[in-house]
Order: C-alpha cells, then sequence, then structure tokens
C-alpha cells in the first residue's frame, strides 16, 4: 500500500463467539484461517467444520480492532440428546454446568490476554487507549501484531446463576449481556418462543441496572424485547439483529422495534448470518451464493432510514457464530471481507464520515459512554 493510499476504517464488531470457537471446536484462533480449515477438513461432527471465517491474523488483516466477545453457554436439562451432549453443543445439562463452561471460555480470553493476543476492555479509558493504539499504528506500522479488543458479552445469561450471581460476573469483566438465546430460560423467552420476562428475568434487569451492565436485548421473543425495554433503565443495544422488513420473522426486528432501540439510545448491529440476509433461507440448503455483502448494506441503509440516522446502525457481525462460509455471504470468506462494505454504503450516498461511525464509530461513543469510567468500577479485567 503506498502512503498515498486511503488507510481502510478500523472495525468495532458488535457480536463474536470467539471463546466457544476455541474451547468447543477446539480452534486455535492464533492460526490463520486457512490453518484452522486444513486441520479440520476431515472432520464430521458439525456443518461448519473446515469453513470458518473468524481467527486473529483474519481480524487484523481486516483492521478489526475490537469486538464484543461472548460466553456462550446454554442451560438446557430439557434437551436431553439421544447421543448425550457433545461439545460443540451450545447446551449444557443444567445450570451449574453452564456456568463453569462460561468460566471456562473466560479462562481463554485471559491465557490470550496474558500473551498480548487480545486486550480486555472492561472501562471507557482502556477503550479509548486501545483505539489510540491502533490509529497510531495505523499510520505509522500496519502490519504490526496489535492485540484485538474484547469486552466481554454473555449471549443469553444462563451463566449467571440467579441476580444475586451478577456481581460476580460484573468483577469478572462482564460488561454486556444479553437475558435468553433461543427457546426459554429462567429469566426470559427467546428466539422462537413468544412469552414475557419470568420473575426472575425483571430481578435480574434491576440488578443489571445497579451495576452498570449494559442490557443486549437481542434474542428476546417480541414480548419479553418490550418488556425488557420498558422495565430497563440502563443503556441498552442489539449486538446482532437484522430487519424484519427486509427479510420476515421474529428474529429480526420491526421498525417499531428499531426506532425504540433507537429513541433510547442504543444502536441496531447488523449480523452477516446468511438466513438473517435472504428471505426463505433453509439451512443447509440454500447456497451461500445468493447472499452478499449487498444485502448486508441494505440493512444498515433500512434502520438508518427508520431511524432517521447514522448513529443507529453498526455491524455485530456473529461471522462465528455455530456456522461457517456455508452460511455466510457467497462474497464474505473471511471476517477481513467486512472491508467489502464501505464501497456499497459509498454506492447509496454514506459520506465517509458516515462510514467510519457504521463501521466503528457508534460502537465506540456508546460504549465510551456506558462503560465504568474508571478501572476501580471495571475491576477485574
Ligand atoms: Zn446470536
Amino acid at each position: 500500500m503506498s502512503e498515498t493510499d486511503v488507510q481502510p476504517p478500523l472495525i468495532f464488531d458488535a457480536h463474536l463467539d470467539l471463546a466457544i470457537n476455541a474451547v468447543s471446536f477446539d480452534r486455535d484462533l492464533t492460526q490463520t484461517i486457512e490453518e484452522i480449515n486444513a486441520a479440520e477438513r476431515h472432520m464430521t461432527d458439525h456443518p461448519g467444520r473446515g469453513r470458518a471465517v473468524v481467527s486473529f491474523p483474519e481480524m487484523r488483516r481486516g483492521s478489526v480492532a475490537a469486538c464484543l466477545g461472548t460466553l456462550l453457554a446454554r442451560s438446557n436439562l430439557r434437551s436431553r440428546p439421544s447421543n448425550g451432549y457433545l461439545r460443540v453443543d451450545f447446551d449444557h445439562a443444567g445450570d451449574d454446568m453452564a456456568s463453569a463452561a462460561a468460566s471456562g471460555q473466560l479462562a481463554y480470553y485471559r491465557l490470550l490476554a496474558a500473551r498480548n493476543e487480545v486486550q480486555m476492555i472492561g472501562d471507557a479509558p482502556a477503550l479509548d487507549r486501545h483505539f489510540d493504539l491502533w490509529r497510531n499504528a495505523a499510520t505509522t506500522e500496519p502490519a504490526r501484531k496489535l492485540p484485538v479488543g474484547i469486552v466481554l458479552s454473555v449471549e443469553g445469561s444462563d451463566p449467571i446463576l440467579g441476580p444475586s450471581d451478577c456481581e460476580r460476573w460484573w468483577r469478572e469483566g462482564l460488561r454486556v449481556a444479553s437475558l435468553v438465546h433461543y427457546g426459554r430460560n429462567r429469566y426470559a423467552d427467546g428466539t422462537g418462543q413468544e412469552g414475557p420476562l419470568t420473575d426472575e428475568g425483571r430481578e435480574l434487569l434491576s440488578e443489571f441496572m445497579r451495576l452498570g451492565m449494559i442490557l443486549d436485548v437481542t434474542h428476546l421473543s417480541d414480548r419479553g424485547f418490550f418488556e425488557a425495554i420498558d422495565r430497563f433503565d440502563g443503556p441498552l443495544l442489539a449486538t446482532h439483529n437484522n430487519c424484519r422488513a427486509l427479510v420476515p420473522g421474529q428474529r429480526q426486528y420491526s421498525d417499531d422495534q428499531i426506532r425504540l432501540v433507537y429513541e433510547r439510545g442504543g444502536l441496531v448491529c447488523v449480523a452477516l448470518d446468511a438466513w438473517m440476509l435472504h428471505p426463505g433461507w433453509v439451512k443447509g440448503r440454500t447456497e451461500a451464493a445468493v447472499v452478499s455483502m449487498k444485502q448486508v448494506a441494505d440493512q444498515i441503509e433500512h434502520i438508518v432510514s427508520v431511524s432517521g440516522d447514522v448513529a443507529a446502525a453498526a455491524i455485530g457481525s456473529d461471522l462465528d457464530g455455530g456456522f461457517g462460509n456455508e452460511q455466510s455471504p457467497g462474497d464474505c470468506r473471511s471476517i477481513a471481507d467486512l472491508q467489502k462494505l464501505p464501497s456499497h454504503l459509498r454506492d447509496r450516498g454514506f459520506t465517509d464520515n458516515d462510514i467510519t461511525r457504521i463501521m466503528h464509530g457508534n460502537l465506540l461513543s456508546f460504549l465510551g459512554k456506558h462503560l465504568p469510567a474508571d478501572t476501580k468500577q471495571g475491576a477485574h479485567t
């Protein structure tokens, strides 16, 4: 790249499930995706095997400076699969097992943080320092190996063993939490369900407010979504959520839901999971080639037009969320391909400033405002 070339914008990805890919799928995320995929090519236990699109070298190549990195471990005693709970399952046979599995995932992030592969970010000053590091490196030494920033989040609060256990996770560095994933847990009804929050879910929201936890409203049932928005006074965002007007289905948000998140100062972060981008997608059947990064830009454009503000949109790619390139846009073979988005956005009239905000700026200001202001509050990160 010559000095006159414009640097690609830094990216802040609001949703990656990095740790479960390492701990449950046995992926060494410090390797290139070619190395990861070569090691898995003969494996048949999961459709995403040999099709990874996310690893730390790819994130650096795509200038993905930071992400919300999840803990993901569901408690589902009811599923009792006939071949047992497999290591690649999201489900565990009870609350204690799910909680301990999430602790294992956190241990993975900490191992990498000790080696400077990642940087755990638990407060606003740490977030500023991290982005300064990446901005300065982008102008002086683009190829340098920088740590990827991780703000700790949980996808489904199953690992939190009741409202009184929440403070323990806050002290461990957890800063963003959604109540539920697919199905139903002790706190709420999630994707595919229709019920409200439970009493424990309501109590957990009060605890989030007391501690300063950011609420992720992705995956709530419609009823749960409206109830949570009503009850919760703290900061909220949707870390990986697309638009129902473009792709029908309960997993996506109606225009009213998008407007509500925006009016509460939150962001709707667009996901790249192909079934949320293509109406009528059939998992395991529809070919990735029918979806492209253009549809991702459509989602962003819709969020901005419904809210009337570019501040409402961001990216939460979910590109390692239990699937691989078989369920990603056909022209997205690596997380580095997120850098194809700016040209699609430019085609739609977004300015360079708008694009920078969508790629990382909106999330950076949201978290800068809502993460704890000092390290004492930030506790152990
Ligand atoms: Zn998800």
